[in-house]
């Protein structure tokens, strides 16, 4: 693993900085490796402070080494924060602003430094997964995948939506997953048309296409994968709609190495929808990185200014959806290599039906 906090230093030098303010849970945990809330790291070039109150000080000991724990009493956070800095007689305070909300901000500003948005820098690393975390993020799709293949033998049609859900998350629970990646969608015959369904309580019926949409987390990180399947034999149209897709995904799948742009990719998979008639009915983007977050840096879209490169990671995840009929979506996550990618989910693709 790089040594983060001079990874943070050299950001500090590039962006003209004395110090790195970090308060959001994503910059903390990848910067110095504590997983809790209520901390706060401060970094100059000679210090390294995580400040946290009474209740994580052991925990941050153990899972912070590099970093020197400060404890803060109760409603001391600013003026230990104003202690630090003044100390280290810094001027100019880079501030995780996407990670903040207005009170806080306005409490920080009223100490008398000069405050600078840093987010965009503070988090730019991120984008390139280095092998301890690939290694999660294969281990957390592992953990998926195991969890599909065991949900497709346990659910049949008559189950509700939302049972499907709660079945999909305890076998992700009972085989290691620290929590679901998100939500769990589960979308079921004309729900399918809703990308993002919540699980409700219409129940699975024959002749559905049902669209789950799941990941499970090691480590902190999280996979994202979708499999689109039906109950009972599906009829001519599904299979349709879904080797469109299937097609979509394998074409934008081949395009997927160092050097496409994000935009290329997405384009790639929509050219296999629009010429089979179907492009109004794919209206996300295709992909997005992923891992200590769901959503990360790149993106796959029409707006993508993204070039992908070695060692970044993106889910490719074209769908139709046809309102008050049906939804099919097929997503895989991937990390992008040099020549290709390595694709971390091995569930099955061809369109597989339940009883
Ligand atoms: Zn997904
Ligand atoms: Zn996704």
């Amino acid at each position: 693993m790089p040594d983060r906090i001079q990874v943070l230093r050299e950001l500090l030098k590039k962006n003209g900085l004395d110090a790195a303010f970090i308060t959001g849970l994503t910059g903390i945990r990848y910067y110095s490796g504590f997983t809790s809330e209520d901390a706060y790291l401060i970094v100059t070039e000679k210090r390294a402070c995580l400040l946290t109150d009474f209740r994580y000080t052991i925990q941050a000991k153990e899972q912070s080494p590099a970093y020197e724990i400060i404890e803060f009493g109760r409603g001391a956070l600013y003026s230990t924060i104003k202690d630090i800095l003044t100390a280290e007689q810094v001027t100019a305070v880079g501030f995780d602003e996407a990670c903040m909300t207005v009170a806080e901000h306005t409490k920080y500003t009223e100490l008398d430094f000069t405050w600078k948005p840093f987010s965009e820098a503070l988090h730019s690393p991120r984008v390139y997964k280095c092998a301890e975390e690939a290694d999660c993020l294969q281990k957390a799709q592992k953990l998926a995948d195991s969890a599909y293949a065991e949900l497709l033998k346990r659910i049949h049609s008559g189950m509700t939506e939302k049972e499907v859900a709660a079945e999909l998350d305890y076998i992700g629970a009972k085989l290691g997953s620290e929590m679901p990646s998100f939500e769990t969608i589960v979308g079921s015959g004309p729900n399918g048309a809703m990308c993002h369904a919540v699980p409700g309580s219409r129940r699975l019926t024959k002749g559905d296409l049902v669209v789950v949409d799941f990941g499970c987390v090691y480590n902190g990180y999280h996979s994202d994968m979708t499999r689109t399947f039906a109950v009972g034999e599906p009829d001519a149209f599904s299979r349709r709609i879904y080797g469109i897709v299937l097609e979509a995904q394998q074409t934008a799948l081949g395009r997927l190495k160092s050097g496409v742009t994000g935009k290329e990719l997405h384009n790639a998979a929509l050219d296999v929808i629009e010429k089979a008639g179907y492009g109004k009915c794919f209206g996300h983007g295709l992909g997005h990185g992923f891992g200590l977050q769901i959503h990360e840096a790149p993106s796959a879209s029409p707006l993508s200014k993204d070039t992908l490169t070695s060692g970044m990671t993106i889910t490719v995840e074209p769908g139709i959806y046809i309102e008050g009929r049906l939804g099919v979506r097929i997503e895989d996550c991937c990390m992008v290599t040099e020549n290709g990618y390595v694709n971390f989910v091995s569930s099955p693709k061809e369109l597989l039906y339940i009883e």
